[in-house]
């Protein structure tokens, strides 16, 4: 009996990996036909200036049309997208695509400031084309440089110090922004970080949905916020939800935040009547 327990328990264990396994391979299957049929898309997410609640920027976030399962985020594929490499031409669309958006937000409201945040996946920071490829597009876009803040992550620097560290230079060389997402979510400190040319450190909305329920997440928030500000970095709150969650954010001097709150992540032409209205 205990074998036949031991061997059917193989079995379900087995059945379970090979599932896993087709997934995988069926969603690397599905990534190379959408990358040929250009099924990726971006949407925009509003980044404000929490005192007056202005929209300063917006973050460039992936989507998915896939012909069977509809609108997908990046957090179902962007694993299976980073250890295929498919992240590269995925990523080099959305990286045109949102210049292009912002060249035209800026012919639009050529007085006002705003910024295009863009994520960059360890392997993208490890493509040797990047820095080219970004050169070409500020100069056919006519943008400015400062205006294009590239978000990676604490894990990404660590895990590529050496080839990270290099292209974020010749990258804040140029002059672009260098944010680090979702800090507080890894490992590192932000002193160790201080090597880095980084401007902007991003908060992990983990410490933000805690903010009102833990007194450790709170004082974390406010240590960031202060350390930070010490550093001559800025700060922006992700996945701010609440009216609470904001007013502590604000008692804290923290300057920027996103999140529902403020808004989703838009399609253009409501990013673009967002711009407009305000
Ligand atoms: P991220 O860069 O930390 O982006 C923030 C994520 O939080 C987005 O999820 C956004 O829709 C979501 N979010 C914003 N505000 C709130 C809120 O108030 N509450 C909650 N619960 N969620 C909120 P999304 O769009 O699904 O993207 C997930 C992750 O996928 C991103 O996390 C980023 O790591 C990655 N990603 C997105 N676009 C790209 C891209 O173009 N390239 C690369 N390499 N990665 C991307
Ligand atoms: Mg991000
Ligand atoms: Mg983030
Ligand atoms: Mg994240």
């Amino acid at each position: 009996h205990a074998k036949m327990e031991g061997r059917s328990r193989y079995a379900v264990f087995h059945s379970a990996m090979h599932d896993r396994a087709r997934h995988r391979l069926q969603i690397e299957t599905d990534l190379r036909r959408g990358v040929e049929r250009n099924e990726f898309f971006v949407v925009y997410q509003p980044i404000v200036e929490l005192n007056t609640q202005q929209t300063v920027g917006f973050e460039a976030l992936l989507r998915w049309r896939h012909p069977h399962r509809g609108i997908i985020s990046p957090t179902e594929f962007i694993d299976v997208a980073e250890e295929t490499g498919l992240i590269v031409p995925i990523g080099q669309m959305v990286l045109r695509e949102a210049c292009r958006q912002l060249s035209e937000w800026r012919q639009r409201h050529p007085a006002r400031t705003i910024t295009m945040h863009i994520n960059l996946s360890p392997r993208q920071i490890a493509d040797p084309h990047l820095v080219d490829d970004t050169i070409a597009l500020l100069n056919a876009y006519h943008l400015d440089a400062g205006s294009l803040h590239l978000e990676i992550t604490e894990t990404a620097i660590i895990e590529h110090g050496d080839i990270a560290s290099r292209a974020l230079m010749h990258l804040r060389s140029l002059g672009a922004q260098i944010c680090i997402d979702d800090f507080g979510a890894g490992y590192s400190s932000l002193s160790y970080l201080h090597r880095f040319p980084i401007g902007t450190i991003k908060i992990d909305r983990s410490f933000i949905s805690q903010i009102h329920h833990s007194h450790e997440n709170a004082e974390i928030v406010r240590t960031i916020i202060a350390l930070a500000h010490s550093l001559g970095m800025t700060v922006i709150a992700e996945g701010a939800e609440t009216e609470e969650q904001l007013a502590r954010l604000r008692s804290m001097s923290c300057p920027y935040g996103q999140g529902w709150l403020f808004a989703r992540a838009l399609e253009p032409a409501a990013a673009t009547a967002l711009l407009d209205a305000a």
